[in-house]
């Protein structure tokens, strides 16, 4: 459920039972958009009156339809687009009012074992693509180029984003004055629960012995001896605690534990192949029960003491926004 953007509910002779009802109170619960259709209306027709009565009871639009006859497809397909949320498919910039045209965008991607063959990781190439959309530079480093770059060349980038995993020599190479941050930063304050990783992330420092994590992965990566949730980010968050933690990886649609209470704090991945409204729905549950919730990015720089740095640009352009 967490993963759904719109749900059609499908019922026959207008009749709505105890398992549709409960399924609506879950949606209305979730705030996922969903409309009736009443199928085999070629044998079980309602009537303009009905239907009408059925759209005030239950709160939605209700349509007649056959999958037989494929009467009703063209009102299921504006039925379809009136109720799927716009952010579901237009997306919108992740480097909106951080970026203008003719910036100059230095992205930092290691060419490590994790990295795929021949390729980037969806993250860094949706961040390329984004410069680009917004008429900027993007160039594009490995992580042992940075300082010398900035060094030897006059081109002065409005922005460094970096991989995660070497978000700490990325902020010792960059001056200062140059606003600094990760790819999984932009996403989580692009697509993620934002303002609860603001409020959860710096209650690492609050884990005590026994304390379970749990780490939400958003895809099903070949997982690698080095793996960043099951590997990296447990051992990173186990030196900075300096304590006996026990880790649990759901990856990909694996169901959320039912009792997420039992769990000190949730981290989230950038989460590059989800919605916006599937992600906060995923995290719902922890947030509800007053669990901590973070992300990737924002734990690996909090426990590298480079957090504040790294969220400054988004803090700065919510406060610009706000004005
Ligand atoms: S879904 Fe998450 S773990 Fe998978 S590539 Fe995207 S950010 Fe990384």
């Amino acid at each position: 459920m967490p993963l759904i953007d719109m749900a059609m509910l499908v019922i026959t002779g207008g009749k709505v039972e105890e398992w549709e009802k409960k399924l609506m109170d879950i949606f209305r619960k979730q705030a996922i958009p969903f409309f009736l259709i009443n199928n085999k209306a070629d044998l079980f027709r309602v009537t303009e009156e009905e239907l009408k009565n059925l759209k005030e009871h239950w709160g939605t639009d209700v349509v007649n339809f056959s999958a037989k006859t494929r009467e009703g497809l063209d009102e299921v397909i504006a039925l379809m687009r009136k109720h799927t949320p716009e952010n579901t498919y237009r997306q919108t910039s992740m480097l909106a009012g951080l970026i203008k045209p003719g910036d100059v965008v230095v992205l930092v991607t290691p060419i490590d074992s994790e990295a795929p063959e021949g390729r980037l990781i969806l993250p860094q190439v949706q961040t390329i693509r984004d410069v680009l959309d917004n008429d900027g530079v993007a160039v594009v480093l490995k992580e042992d180029q940075t300082a010398r770059f900035l060094r030897d060349n006059p081109i002065k980038p409005i922005l460094v984003i970096s991989d995660s995993q070497v978000i700490l020599k990325t902020c010792k190479d960059v001056p200062e004055n140059i606003p600094t941050t990760g790819f999984s930063i932009l996403l989580a304050h692009y697509k993620g629960d934002f303002k609860n990783y603001l409020k959860g992330t710096p209650s690492l420092k609050n884990l005590k012995d026994g304390d379970k994590i749990l780490i939400l992965e958003s895809c099903t990566h070949q997982v690698s001896c080095d793996d960043i949730g099951r590997v990296k980010i447990p051992r990173w968050i186990s030196q900075f605690t300096n304590k006996k933690l026990s880790f649990r990886v759901v990856a990909g649609t694996e169901k959320i534990p039912d009792d997420i209470s039992q769990y000190a704090m949730v981290i989230q991945c950038g989460g590059c192949v989800l919605t916006k409204r599937q992600i906060i729905n995923r995290l719902k549950p922890a947030v509800e029960a007053g669990v901590p919730v973070s992300n990737y990015g924002m734990t690996i720089a909090f426990v590298n003491g480079v957090y504040d740095r790294v969220i400054q640009p988004f803090i700065r352009k919510d406060e610009e926004k706000n004005e």
